[in-house]
Parts: C-alpha cells; sequence; structure tokens
C-alpha cells in the first residue's frame, strides 16, 4: 500500500521517546514536507526505522545525540558512492530502477563509528563488531538489508571512528509487485 514515510518516523520515534530519553540519548528528527508516499510495505518499512533507531541509541554513549531525516533524492546515484570521510558501504537492490526519483531516510549518531573492516559484513545475519559494549542478536541489519532489497531500494553506511555513523535507506516511489503484499 501507500505509505506516508513522515508519519511512520514520528510514529516509531513517538514510541521510543520516552526510552531514549532515559538512557541520556536525545533524539531529533527532521522531516521534508511534502515528501511523496511509497509503494510498500508499512510493517516492514517500521522494523527498518526501528532497527536503525535502536542501532543508533544502543550504541552511542550517554550524552549523544541521533537524528533522523526524510528528504527526497532525485535518483539512486546518491547511493552508489556514500563519501562521508571516505568511508562507506553501498549496498543497492539489483533491481533498483533508473532514472526514478527515490525518498532518503537517514539514521545519524554521534557515537563511536564503525571500523573499516567491519562494513563490508555488517548485513551478514548474525554479524556483530567484537567489543561493543552492548548489543543484541545480530539481525537488525540483516533485516534492514532484506526489506531494502524487497523494496528495490539501496542501502548505505557512512562512518567514522570517533565521529559517529549515518546509515541512509533509499526507496524508489513505487517498488516491486513483492513488496506491495
Ligand atoms: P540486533 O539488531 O539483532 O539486536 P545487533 O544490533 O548487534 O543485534 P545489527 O543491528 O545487525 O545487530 O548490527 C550489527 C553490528 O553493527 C552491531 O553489533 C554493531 O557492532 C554494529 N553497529 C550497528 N549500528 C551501529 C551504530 N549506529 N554505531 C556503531 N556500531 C553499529
Ligand atoms: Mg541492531
Amino acid at each position: 500500500g501507500k505509505v506516508e514515510l513522515a508519519r511512520t518516523i514520528q510514529d516509531v520515534v513517538d514510541a521510543v521517546r520516552p526510552l531514549i530519553e532515559e538512557r541520556g540519548v536525545n533524539i531529533t528528527t527532521d522531516v521534508r514536507p511534502g515528501v511523496t508516499p511509497v509503494t510498500g510495505d508499512r510493517d516492514q518499512l517500521v522494523q527498518v526505522i526501528q532497527n536503525l533507531v535502536d542501532n543508533a541509541v544502543k550504541y552511542t554513549p550517554k550524552g549523544g545525540a541521533v537524528r533522523i531525516s526524510l528528504e527526497p533524492a532525485a535518483s539512486v546515484e546518491a547511493a552508489r558512492a556514500p563519501s562521508r570521510s571516505g568511508v562507506g558501504l553501498s549496498l543497492l537492490s539489483p533491481d533498483a530502477p533508473e532514472g526514478q526519483a527515490f525518498v532518503v531516510i537517514r539514521v545519524t549518531d554521534d557515537g563511536p563509528g564503525i571500523a573499516r573492516q567491519h562494513l563490508p559484513r555488517l548485513s551478514e545475519r548474525f554479524y556483530r563488531v567484537e567489543g561493543q559494549r552492548s548489543g543484541g542478536t545480530g539481525l537488525g541489519l540483516a533485516i534492514v538489508k532484506h526489506v531494502v532489497n524487497r523494496h528495490r531500494g539501496g542501502l548505505t553506511v557512512e562512518s567514522a571512528e570517533g565521529e559517529g555513523t549515518t546509515f541512509s535507506v533509499y526507496l524508489p516511489l513505487a517498488p516491486a509487485v513483492a513488496a506491495q503484499a
């Protein structure tokens, strides 16, 4: 169906805000008005946003800041070459449509960052960075990648050690039939 991402992001953030603030992390949203709804699976996209926010909050120390934004993207080209500090990973669905408008959801934190050598394996199931102060089972990003693929989108990770991490989810306005169920 049609998914109003601005609304979806706000719902997810509102639901987790008390828990997040209890942890001493500040969360802000920056949602451009008038972003076109995407066609997709709302429950799956909620999971994507929840997993990225969960990570940003979980791996960011007390006093840190998490920011989630939504904006239009003219195409998926920007997803091919993430550039923050030159350290990045781009996972593009093989059937991401060319020459079509996308939207991009970004989740940015000012936490520890992710060392370069871990980036290629991050979205593998059960993959976790050693020595992380807290964590789960290592499934969150595998789910994110799976859902992004089903929506013919793209996922990028830009990270700098000691500075923070940005995950960006690119979604085409009209994805594969498989994702519309
Ligand atoms: P789960 O999501 O199943 O609870 P998890 O958070 O450990 O477990 P993923 O969400 O797949 O698993 O993340 C994989 C690993 O990537 C994490 O264990 C962590 O080491 C690293 N990571 C993910 N997001 C961040 C982030 N925002 N900052 C620093 N490291 C991160
Ligand atoms: Mg996680």
